[in-house]
């Protein structure tokens, strides 16, 4: 029995396709195969969090013969299955048509976390959301992407909220069996497919494979009752405690990841490692070049020429740095493998910034990347100021670090809703004109009651999800009545509604609003033009100053002064983000300029069709454009930034914000409010999507990578 078959066992055969059309997770950007699973079973549906696989397993033989025999039901099925396999058989590609490489091998991407779909919680916050969606573009387009990652069978942590606010992390084993994953077996029919050195012991690697798409994931694993006990166990948790842990995880990423992809026979053009978690597969082809007779210094200029290397924090503590004893535990004597000796091969991870004991994965990766880049314009310039001392005697906008700014999968984040209409308003082909950029301005023509009524709609829709969820956690987790409250049963779906959820780091500010409690109040609980908040996010488990900021947030949802309109939802995933994005008026988003790399949340709500109010900080201080959100004036830095912002937060609040989204026509529609909408999608879908992005990774870095090229390479000399 293949995978598919052992995890759904039964299908009537006329709609046995349902099976390959679960196992792909391009379901979850198809309309169609979403609207056929819904009408399977809506209440399951739900109840399964849109898990297809579950929803087909626990769906009996009655309900599944009667969906066979059902016409309306097989013509959905059998556009939906079009759709599926059109997408992974067509050649005509973007991709295709606008590259004619001489090399067709593919692109391997490399990255600690992938958020594909909250039924694999492989993630923690932006960088694997972002990796993701990177894959669920490059399907879209056509680009010959394949990806490695981990697979913690814990997963990342499930959050749990005590009574007194404080984040609890559990972790509950990843169950394969509801998930598309796939066990990958070897060519000679092994399920270890390499190994790796590491601690002295020999630690064996087996993988698993998810398809997005035409792209697929492999995800290793050291889970086998062949290794040692403790090796076991080094790819169970994301970001589990301690710096040797992570190093492992890295090596095993990095080192194994390649020799995984050389005992499936795949022979990558280009290599992408998506932050320096992935820095060893770079050190890794050092190794192979030297073992076909390459010195270091060529090996290296071959690594260079098909290497990218993307970096995602301005923080520099966000930047992993390992003493030379771990590094050295770790592996071993392999530095003989590349022909030099201990101190050319920590050499590689010198920063000349820091310190001289420690090995540093962003610096190795600068040095054995030919293509580096931020992910925003503002990033960029932080960037090239952080690593200019790799470049002595330059000044930093001299410094050859690019950028390219992050997106999103559009079709991942729109909801079907505004799907719906822009196709109604651009025609159905328009995904295929995304490049036009004058496409967009069209959205300024959307008929203002039909955008208004679909967001009216989409808002209720939240509130509702929000109720069902409290009454599920109430019933199987929740034993006092006060967590009800702070968990949202008392919004409704007429306020301003502004919506804050992303990882709880301290620099994100998620506790401005809280700097004036007063004003706040007034401002919520005003008779007239009410004002709800909704939270929703994970601290790091080790991060205690996190951990308090949410703690504070938390404590603010039971206030009775506050009248049960500030909410903080638990368990933030992929699910939840979706939900909160299309669902609230006004996206939040306050980060310490400048420490937000990016950011992306902002762009999933303005592809809504929800404006951001934000600090010009990562994506804003570029797509802001005065019409599409607001944005707080640039601080001073220093010790009162924070209540300088905190207060221009205020004055916008109730100056613009509030006037604005209350001032109604005759028909109860804010126009003025419906404006920012219309531009904040306007803005997000002609720039911000991760079509625009990946395709700029296409031209700028993976073409020329594919075709060995390095023009005017400038490799550091610090
Ligand atoms: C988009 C997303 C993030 C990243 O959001 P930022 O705005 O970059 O902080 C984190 N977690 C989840 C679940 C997301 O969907």
């Amino acid at each position: 029995m293949t995978a598919a078959e052992l995890r759904i066992p039964y299908l009537p055969e006329r709609i046995e396709g349902l099976r390959e059309l679960a196992m792909n997770l391009s379901w979850r950007w198809h309309r169609r195969a979403w609207k056929l699973f819904e009408e399977i079973d809506p209440p399951v549906w739900a109840d399964t969090r849109y898990n297809p696989i579950d929803l087909l397993r626990r769906t009996g033989p009655a309900r599944l013969a009667e969906c066979a025999n059902h016409p309306a039901f097989l013509e959905l099925y059998e556009a939906a299955l079009r759709d599926a396999r059109q997408e992974l058989a067509t050649a005509d590609t973007w991709f295709h048509n606008r590259f004619q490489l001489s090399d067709d091998r593919p692109v391997a991407y490399f990255c600690a976390e992938f958020g594909v779909h909250h039924s694999v919680p492989i993630y923690s916050g932006g960088l694997g959301v972002l990796a993701g969606d990177h894959c669920k573009s490059a399907s879209d387009l056509g680009v010959p992407l394949i990806a490695v990652g981990l697979l913690y069978s814990k997963g990342y942590f499930d959050q749990i909220i005590t009574l007194d606010g404080w984040q609890k992390d559990s972790d509950a084993t990843l169950n394969p069996d509801i998930t598309p994953l796939e066990r990958v077996i070897g060519r000679d029919g092994s399920v270890p497919l390499a190994s790796v050195t590491t601690s002295g012991r020999e630690v064996r690697i087996a993988a698993w494979k998810l398809r997005v798409g035409r792209v697929p994931i492999y995800l290793l694993d050291t889970g086998l009752e062949e290794n040692d006990p403790l090796d076991r166990e080094l790819t169970s948790k994301l970001y589990g405690e301690g710096l040797e842990l992570r190093l492992k995880q890295e090596w095993i990423l990095g080192v194994g990841g390649v020799r995984v992809l050389r005992a499936l026979g795949i022979d990558p053009g280009a290599w992408h490692a998506n932050e320096g978690h992935a820095t060893f597969m770079l050190i890794e082809r050092l190794r192979e070049l030297h073992a076909e007779g390459l010195k270091l210094e060529d090996a290296i200029q071959q690594v260079r020429a098909r290497s990218i290397f993307t970096t995602h924090t301005p923080v520099p503590a966000g930047h992993d740095n390992f003493s030379l004893e771990l590094i050295e535990d770790c592996t071993g004597d392999y530095w003989e493998g590349l022909g030099v000796n201990r101190e050319a091969f920590l050499r590689l991870g010198f920063n000349p910034d820091t310190n001289h004991g420690s090995f540093h994965m962003t610096a190795a990766a600068i040095r054995l990347s030919g293509r580096v880049n931020a992910v925003s314009k503002r990033h960029g310039q932080e960037t090239r100021y952080m690593w200019r001392k790799l470049w002595p005697g330059r000044d930093p906008s001299a410094v050859p670090i690019g950028e390219i700014t992050n997106g999103v999968h559009l079709a991942s984040w729109m909801s079907h809703a505004i799907l719906d209409l822009l196709d109604g308003r651009l025609g159905d082909d328009w995904k295929l004109r995304r490049d036009d950029p004058t496409m967009w301005d069209q959205v300024l023509d959307l008929d203002d009651a039909a955008l208004w009524e679909v967001h009216v709609q989409l808002k209720r829709l939240l509130i509702g999800f929000i109720r069902e969820d409290a009454r599920r956690r109430w019933r199987d987790q929740w034993r006092e009545a006060v967590h009800l409250v702070g968990a949202g049963t008392l919004l409704s779906p007429q306020p301003l509604t502004i919506g804050f959820a992303r990882r709880f780091a301290t620099y994100k500010r998620a506790d401005l609003l809280f700097r004036d409690e007063e004003r706040l109040r007034r401002l919520l609980t005003d008779v007239r033009r009410p004002v709800q908040v909704i939270f929703a996010g994970k601290a790091h488990p080790s991060d205690g100053p996190a951990k308090e900021v949410l703690q504070r947030v938390y404590s603010f949802t039971r206030e009775p002064r506050f009248e049960g309109r500030v909410a903080f939802l638990e368990d933030y995933d992929l699910l939840v983000a979706a939900r909160l994005v299309r669902g609230v008026d006004l996206w939040l988003n306050v980060p310490r300029p400048p420490l937000e790399a990016s950011g992306t949340s902002g762009m999933k709500a303005a592809l809504n069709a929800v404006p951001q109010l934000g600090t010009l900080d990562g994506w804003w201080a570029e797509g802001f454009d005065g019409e599409n959100g607001w944005a707080l004036p640039l601080s001073e830095k220093g010790a009162d930034a924070d209540a300088a912002d905190a207060e221009a937060l205020f004055d916008v609040l109730e100056g613009e914000i509030v006037p604005l989204y209350y001032d109604r026509d005759m028909r109860g529609i804010p126009l003025g409010w419906v404006r920012k909408m219309k531009q904040a999608l306007r803005v997000a879908g002609s720039r911000f999507t991760t079509w625009r992005m990946v395709g700029d990774y296409c031209t700028e870095y993976y073409a020329p990578a594919l075709e060995g090229r390095l023009d005017g390479d400038d490799p550091p000399t610090g």
